[in-house]
């Protein structure tokens, strides 16, 4: 059928941008759902509507064809008005270049705007409806403007409209048109889908996680007290001297100020997760990180021994930083049944913060190192095995790297790796 590529190739120049923005943006950002990024969604929407302009399907004299109307209704509704205003101006300033301003200017001179302006007008509403209610809005926005124009196409022609020999190609394309738009939002709403569910099972992650720490650290809390509550009882003796007197109480204030930072560390760590990206003090969070985790330690004999250089800093959001590191020392400690030592270790070095979590404990296999960070992979009676994916995601998000060595008896070592933000290469640029 004569047109058929050109209809296919404007598909493609519909569904690719999809593509695009899934895996430079949403898939990149990786932790979060993002916000509708305007820039993004309006050139490549901008970028599709040109296209689909300059591979139209000329079948019918007169008229040049083609999907242009999809990109634009999807480009307006999931990225508003602003993105709307540039769709149209590209459009028309587009149009008037190409040439030819005949009837087929004319019609959409005429007809785009209504739906253009129904499209901004609703868009704010459009990210709130499901998914079919979308697809049913968008195709009757599309039909708005696919009837009347077919109807003139039709009529503007000699013959009458039952024997138009282009019947056929005008009813095909109306149906391609309404099936692309299907497709699209159909696409744009499963990538959206999923990275609502990639931002549920963090959080899932990190509540599952606060509940296992909230037990040891209850535990953790008892010592201090039993230990406050026997000097008390001392001191309520009388023949206690003044000095002992004064050794007890300084010992009860040591002892509760230990808990307090016990159970600031824990509440730092438990703060609901809004996305940020803002300066990321990554001494100040390990230390803190470290600090949870060492009641969980001290539970199961694992000493915990940081060496941490001061002042590291990176740009992202220090609440998913904290869990990447909370589930690398959780990991840690939990493959060591035995006790011994988990060795954390951030420094600066060539242009990269980096930091290793290295512990000795059971390691793993060839085999069991290439399974990490699939979800739902874990050896653990209690696992979630989200713990690792949750930890690749969010450091492949801040551009991080993850290394892991281990040998099966003797240890695991997570290196991670990240470049520092572009403002420290100019700091720690060497002067020209
Ligand atoms: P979970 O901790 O809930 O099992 P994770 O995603 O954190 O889930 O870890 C998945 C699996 O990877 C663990 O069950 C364990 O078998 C393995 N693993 C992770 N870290 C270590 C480590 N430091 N040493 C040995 N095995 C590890
Ligand atoms: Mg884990």
């Amino acid at each position: 059928m004569a047109g058929i590529q050109e209809v296919l190739l404007n598909l493609l120049f519909i569904l690719l941008p999809i593509f695009i923005y899934q895996n430079f943006w949403v898939d990149k950002l990786g932790t979060a759902m993002p916000r509708r990024n305007g820039v993004a969604i309006g050139s490549l929407s901008i970028a599709s509507v040109l296209l689909c302009m300059t591979f139209p399907v000329s079948i019918i004299p007169g008229y040049v064809l083609d999907l242009r109307l999809v990109p634009m209704l999807i480009g307006i509704l999931y990225g508003g008005w602003r993105v709307g205003i540039f769709l149209i101006i590209a459009l028309f300033g587009y149009r008037v270049l190409i040439g030819s301003l005949g009837i087929g200017f004319l019609l959409m001179t005429i007809s785009f705007p209504v739906v253009i302006a129904l499209a901004i007008l609703s868009a704010k509403r459009y990210l709130l409806i499901g998914r079919r209610p979308k697809i049913i809005f968008t195709i009757l926005l599309l039909l708005v403007l696919l009837i009347p124009t077919n109807l003139i196409i039709v009529h503007s022609m000699e013959v009458t409209p039952w024997q138009n020999p282009h019947l056929p190609f005008l009813a095909f394309f109306t149906l391609i048109n309404l099936f692309a738009a299907w497709l699209a939002v159909y696409l744009i709403e499963n990538i959206r889908e999923k990275a609502h569910m990639r931002v549920e099972v963090q959080q899932s992650e990190k509540l599952y996680v606060l509940g296992e720490l909230a037990a040891a650290i209850a535990h953790e809390m008892r010592n201090p007290m039993t230990v406050v509550r026997g000097f008390l009882q001392l001191l309520q003796e009388q023949s206690v001297s003044p000095e002992k007197q004064k050794m007890f109480l300084e010992l009860s204030i040591e002892e509760l100020d230990r808990s307090e930072a016990i159970i600031s560390d824990y509440l730092a760590y438990a703060k609901p997760q809004i996305d940020k990206h803002e300066g990321i003090e990554v001494s100040e969070r390990v230390r803190s990180v470290a600090g949870v985790v060492t009641s969980y330690a001290t539970l199961r004999s694992v000493t915990v021994e940081s060496q941490i250089e001061d002042g590291l800093e990176l740009t992202g959001d220090p609440e998913k930083f904290s869990q990447v590191l909370m589930n690398l020392f959780k990991n840690g400690i939990e493959a060591m049944p035995q006790g011994g030592t988990l060795h954390i270790h951030a420094y600066k070095r060539a242009r990269q913060i980096h930091i290793d979590v290295s512990d000795t404990g059971v390691g793993m296999t060839p085999a069991e190192l290439a399974r990490l960070g699939n979800p739902y992979y874990s050896t653990k009676e209690t696992g979630t095995g989200l713990g690792l994916m949750v930890t690749y995601q969010i450091v492949h998000s801040m551009s991080g790297h993850i290394q892991v060595k281990s040998e099966k008896g003797k240890g695991t070592q997570f290196a991670l790796s990240f470049p520092l933000p572009d403002k420290h290469h100019e700091k720690n640029a060497p002067p020209k």
